[in-house]
């Protein structure tokens, strides 16, 4: 089945109590038990398992064609589980530019763990094959990647991973299923902050893991999923299964306000350097052509007058709201550097820009009078 039907139709049943065609929320947090011991609907209490989460996670598994998937409260909460999973020992080959939050808790709370942590420009692949060492279990990839707009090629680094038997983890919140599809290229288990364009409309929070084997590491997941507790609500669940069912048409809309933003960007004497994966320029154009079907809404842009008038720009923009995230349909433009603080990669006359469902000639008219 192609995306656009499964993403309706998938984890779709109308409800078998009403008929409601629209499955309803199920906010209940415990489950009636028969009087011979079984339950109903196979659901016990919310955090284990609940309707809406069941349905979702169905639809997820089905869109990144996964064998299993699991919901969490945040992308942040997905990522920790995964690291959560791992031994004292073990260790973790990260991209130097991931997310920087994947990056803090590699630092933060798991070093006093005891993981071993290391950072590597994944864009070099000698460099990834220097630093994977007999004892990684977990090789992230991050692509396109955040801020940078890198792009790995996620079969290289899968077949990497798997010469010392690791799992190649892909972060993919920003190509979302509709543009990339890790596990068919050889990645274990893709990881998406579904905060973002799942979601889709900036209204609210939600992380996952879409594994392509059902095997004793997504046990152990799902252990620390429903024994640990970071699930997503019922409400969010629900919220999250309605943007799901737009998202292979708003991708296609990101993608093509993109690359105009990004066409009138480039050719703008004030802009320095735009990083977006889908002009030829980018040193990464060839591999995401490969292994995308198109390039998604995310870019960032270098300005020739440095900090200040990457900062005036934010300023004089009416169609850009200044704020983190992306995804939604509002586009949003942010100043990185000063969000992620001193350990950012992110130049200082970087911005981030996450192009939404405006029209692209209103957004390419509102960037022109704010550079003029
Ligand atoms: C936002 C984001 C995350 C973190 O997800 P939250 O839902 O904010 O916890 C991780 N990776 C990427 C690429 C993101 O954009």
């Amino acid at each position: 089945m192609r995306i656009e039907t499964l993403a309706v139709r998938a984890g779709h049943a109308p409800d078998p109590s009403t008929g409601a065609v629209t499955t309803p929320i199920y906010l209940s947090s415990t489950f009636e038990r028969e009087p011979d011991g079984s339950y109903r609907g196979g659901h016990v209490y919310s955090r284990t398992s609940n309707p809406n989460r069941s349905s979702l996670e169905l639809a997820l598994a089905a869109l990144e064609n996964g064998a299993a998937a699991l919901a969490y409260a945040s992308g942040s909460a997905a990522t920790l589980s995964v690291f959560q999973a791992l031994a004292p020992g073990d260790h973790v080959l990260a991209p130097d530019d991931a997310y920087y939050g994947t990056l803090r808790q590699l630092r933060e709370i798991f070093g006093g763990w005891g993981l071993e942590a290391g950072v590597v420009d994944m864009t070099d692949l000698d460099a990834v094959e220097r630093a994977i060492r007999p004892t990684t279990k977990v090789v992230w990839v991050e692509t396109p990647s955040n801020p940078l707009v890198r792009v790995v090629d996620i079969e290289r680094i899968a077949e990497l991973a798997h010469s010392v038997g690791a799992r190649c983890v892909v972060d993919n919140t920003w190509a979302t299923p509709v543009l990339q599809l890790p596990l068919n290229l050889g990645a274990d288990i893709v990881m998406h902050s579904t905060t973002k364009y799942l979601g889709g409309h900036s209204d609210l929070l939600g992380g996952a893991l879409v594994a392509k084997k059902d095997d004793d590491f997504v046990e152990r997941l799902r252990l620390i999923q429903k024994v640990g507790g970071a699930v997503p609500s019922p409400f969010d669940c629900w919220l999250l299964l309605r943007g799901i069912r737009t998202l292979p048409w708003r991708m296609r809309a990101h993608c093509d306000n993109a690359m105009a933003v990004a066409r009138f960007l480039e050719s703008h004497d004030a802009i320095d350097a735009v990083h977006y994966p889908g002009l030829e320029s980018h040193a990464g154009h060839e591999i995401a052509a490969r292994q995308m079907s198109d390039f998604g809404g995310m870019m960032s842009i270098q300005l020739r007058g440095g900090e200040d008038a990457a900062l005036e720009l934010t300023r004089r923009l009416t169609l850009f709201t200044r704020a983190t995230s992306l995804g939604g349909t509002e586009s949003l433009i942010e100043h990185r550097a000063s969000v992620e603080g001193p350990t950012t990669l992110a130049p200082v006359n970087l911005l981030r820009i996450s192009v939404g469902l405006e029209h692209p000639d209103d957004l390419i008219e509102d960037l022109e009078s704010a550079l003029n």
